[in-house]
């Protein structure tokens, strides 16, 4: 007995990583190669697609940008966790992929002069976001869709979720995927695999991700046994709108717009008087936590304390040009025109630095298995991200991991065996403990207490105390009886795959807060109210947690820096 399916490189994901990864191994391993693309939404439904503010990359030295200056730019923002030849590699990168997209058909805003338009973000020395509108992600994705679909080796498996990945002896062979419309299990063998499934996603409830985006992949690769690296930087964005946590782009502040608190003041030049709002994310929004704590919140719907984003100082023409997306949001979401009002926001879950250890090529300790995007901790965010550098990030180890893969394959030619006993278990698990059987406690009320613990104890500030006690609840959590799932339908029991997120968040979210305790310092996004200072001697260090039974063991390794040393950080 064979897998149900053979492909030579399984893409896990369609993102932006994910996309980019299938083009390049399609376009390597072109009549040799097929690549199978696994994706537990349709592919258009990727969070990539809500990706609103830009992309970065040096375009125009001769205007006085430089890869430098990206590359410092980059290191400083990481609080110098960064590893520095991997920021290198990116920055010598990201300018190909721009063209890349271009050639391929992306509709990248222009200048006067007819070349491609940049804008600023936060912590950038020089405007360096290439963008289109205020949409850059969905026109992303749709040029490297329609790229994708040129090529009949490459084959899409939407709504396929994988649940597992098949690993012997350490080497990669296939996963295990439950298909969503059918409710079937399938063991798909292949010679590589690249993950990119993206960021741990809603591992809270005020957050800018969509309903779907869960930490499947960053649990399957965990259990499979590639540590996740660096989890406990969690990077809050400082403009969701509220009520929703729906994003309200940097670029809104990259365009002019400006932060005031309830006195009207622009407090941001207490707290970074030189770069003002376009501060890097850790620090913006620590500085609107502290605005709002010490009681210069405004009083935002529902009776929520936020802050104010000032656009009306844009004027109505160039916010209907180039920040079209988030007026709308804000007409439809908070039923306020920019144009006219302040918009209320506050700081709120977007992205994850942590992810799948990787080398700077994007291979994990799994022989044979890539990581990418979101998923994967390279690293070039270090302890915390610049804005607009993931999405660079995805297009630039998207292709090197497609490429590595494809090769990999081209120079391995045996098929992996798979044989369908390897879902045995996972089959066990989904037929026999889920389907059918009524859960004594309601999975959603479980989830939503999973989020609030994450929201109350592991947030933009975090300290011993409350670090132990979402642990606690955490593993409290883990026994509760939420295992089941009324509706025994196999056809798109979307409840079924709820739960089996919900068990996968349940696991991240114990590395996060484990991975946050025992950091004891300060660094980027990871502030300690016991540990206020940055403490290179101990930690200038890279998190490492494997997977044991017993909870994740944690090692750590320490990054790579080839130019700068370390000094603190003013902006
Ligand atoms: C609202 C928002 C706006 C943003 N704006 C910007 C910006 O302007 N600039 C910027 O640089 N960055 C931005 N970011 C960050 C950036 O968009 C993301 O980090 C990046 O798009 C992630 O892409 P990805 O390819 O890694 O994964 P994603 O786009 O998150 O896709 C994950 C993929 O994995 C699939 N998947 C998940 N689980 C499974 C499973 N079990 N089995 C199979 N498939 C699975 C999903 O179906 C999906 O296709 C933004 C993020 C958000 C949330």
């Amino acid at each position: 007995m064979g897998a149900d399916l053979d492909v030579d490189v399984a893409v896990i994901g369609s993102g932006l990583a994910g996309l980019r990864a299938a083009i390049e191994a399609a376009r390597v391993g072109r009549e040799k190669i097929v690549v199978g693309v696994f994706t537990k939404t349709q592919v258009m439904r990727s969070h990539s697609v809500s990706a609103e503010g830009g992309t970065a990359a040096v375009l125009y030295p001769e205007e006085g940008d430089s890869l430098q200056s990206h590359m410092y730019d980059t290191v400083k923002g990481s609080d110098f966790l960064a590893d520095q030849d991997a920021v290198e590699l990116f920055v010598k990168k990201a300018p190909e992929e721009i063209l890349q997209l271009e050639r391929w058909g992306m509709p990248w805003a222009r200048r006067d002069d007819g070349k491609i338009a940049q804008r600023f973000f936060g912590g950038q020395s020089f405007p360096r976001a290439c963008y289109a509108e205020d949409k850059v992600g969905f026109f992303e994705m749709s040029t490297l869709y329609d790229t994708a679909l040129k090529y009949d080796n490459i084959h899409f498996y939407p709504e396929w979720a994988a649940v597992s990945l098949l690993v012997e002896n350490g080497k990669f062979k296939g996963l295990v995927a439950l298909e969503l419309k059918t409710g079937k299990i399938h063991t798909v063998s292949a010679k590589a695999g690249v993950l990119a499934t993206g960021g741990a996603g809603r591992l809270y409830s005020f957050a800018t991700f969509g309903y779907s985006s869960t930490p499947d992949g960053l649990y399957i690769a965990y259990r499979a046994g590639a540590p996740l690296k660096d989890m406990e930087f969690v990077q809050f964005h400082p403009t969701g709108l509220v009520p929703s946590g729906i994003l309200i782009t940097e670029a809104a502040r990259g365009e002019g717009g400006i932060l005031t608190n309830a006195n009207g003041e622009r407090f941001m030049k207490r707290y970074a008087p030189e770069k003002m709002e376009l501060a890097p994310r850790d620090i913006v929004s620590r500085a609107m936590y502290n605005e709002i704590a010490e009681g210069r919140g405004v009083e935002g719907p529902g009776g929520v304390k936020c802050l104010h984003l000032d656009l009306t100082v844009l004027g109505a023409e160039k916010i209907k040009k180039k920040l079209a997306g988030i007026r709308e949001y804000c007409m439809r979401l908070a039923g306020i025109d920019p144009i006219d009002e302040p918009i209320p926001v506050r700081p709120v879950a977007h992205y994850y630095m942590g992810g799948v250890d990787t080398n700077i090529g994007g291979a994990t300790a799994v022989k044979g298995l890539w990581a990418a995007g979101e998923v994967a901790c390279v690293s070039i965010n270090g302890a915390n991200r610049l804005g607009s550098n993931s999405t660079t990030e995805c297009l630039v180890w998207g292709a090197i991991t497609g490429k590595a893969a494809a090769e990999h394959v081209l120079a391995n030619h045996n098929q992996t065996t798979v044989n369908k006993s390897d879902a045995a278990a996972i089959e066990k698990h989904i037929y026999d403990e889920l389907l059918g059987k009524a859960p004594k406690e309601n999975p959603y009320d479980i989830r939503q207490e999973l989020q609030t613990t994450m929201e109350q104890t592991c947030h933009i500030y975090r300290e011993e105390k409350s670090l132990l006690q979402g642990i606690d609840a955490v593993r409290k959590i883990r026994q509760k009886l939420f295992r089941g799932v009324v509706d025994s339908s196999r056809y798109y029991n979307t409840n079924l795959m709820n739960v089996l997120e919900i068990e996968m968040m349940i696991e991240v979210a114990e590395v996060i807060l484990i991975s946050a305790l025992n950091r004891k310092e300060s660094r980027g996004a990871h502030a300690r109210l016991d540990y206020p200072k940055r403490d290179d001697v101990n930690f200038l260090k890279h998190t490492l947690a494997y997977y044991t039974e017993d909870g994740p063991r944690i090692e750590y390794i320490s990054p790579v820096i080839t130019e700068y040393a370390p000094t603190e950080r003013r902006y």
